[in-house]
């Protein structure tokens, strides 16, 4: 979904819309529902959007997939890349609007959306707050019950060393 930043009339353009958001290579694209009021002032354009998407999550600590919707809020100022560096540098620095650039006078919103959607993705996820993991050494899902691995239990920390120990031991033998 493309737009010609010139073809933006006065009054702004307003958009409802079903984008497929493709968040890694691997996944299957979600759909985001946004949406999209657009204004032009000059070169400047000024796009506000909320909607909602449902992306696919894995727990930081057990590696379980689940459902995460997430609400998008944004309002974003969008400048013309060509000679933005040189112009207007210190104007910029007073306002409280996110600033990115647009090229060849084409703004994409399905990328736009992209990027905040990314951005409304939470950096580490837990299927539960209480999540117990996976354990270091045996990878079993502990939320399904305890291993046999007690050492582990003491220091997650050593866990790489004593596997590190295990291929040692592994290799004499
Ligand atoms: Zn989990
Ligand atoms: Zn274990």
């Amino acid at each position: 979904m493309k737009i010609q930043v010139p073809d933006i009339p006065e009054e702004g353009l307003q958009h409802e819309a079903d984008l497929p958001v493709t968040l890694n290579r691997h996944a299957r694209p979600e759909i985001a529902h946004v949406f999209i009021k657009i204004f032009r002032y000059g070169k400047r354009v000024l796009i506000e959007g909320t909607g909602r998407i449902t992306v696919t999550v894995k727990c930081s600590r057990c590696l379980k997939e689940s459902a995460l919707p997430l609400d998008l809020n944004f309002r974003e100022e969008y400048l013309p890349a060509e000679g933005s560096e040189k112009e207007g540098e210190q104007e910029l620095t007073s306002s409280d609007l996110d600033l990115s650039y647009y090229r060849d006078d084409e703004l994409d919103i399905a990328e736009i959306v992209k990027e905040q959607v990314l951005l409304a993705v939470p950096m580490k996820t837990l299927c539960r707050e209480d999540c117990m993991g996976l354990c270091l050494a045996c990878g079993k899902d502990l939320n399904e019950g305890l291993c046999g691995c007690k050492e582990m239990e003491t220091d997650p920390r050593l866990a790489p060393l004593s596997k590190l120990k295990e291929s040692l031991k592994g290799r004499k033998e």
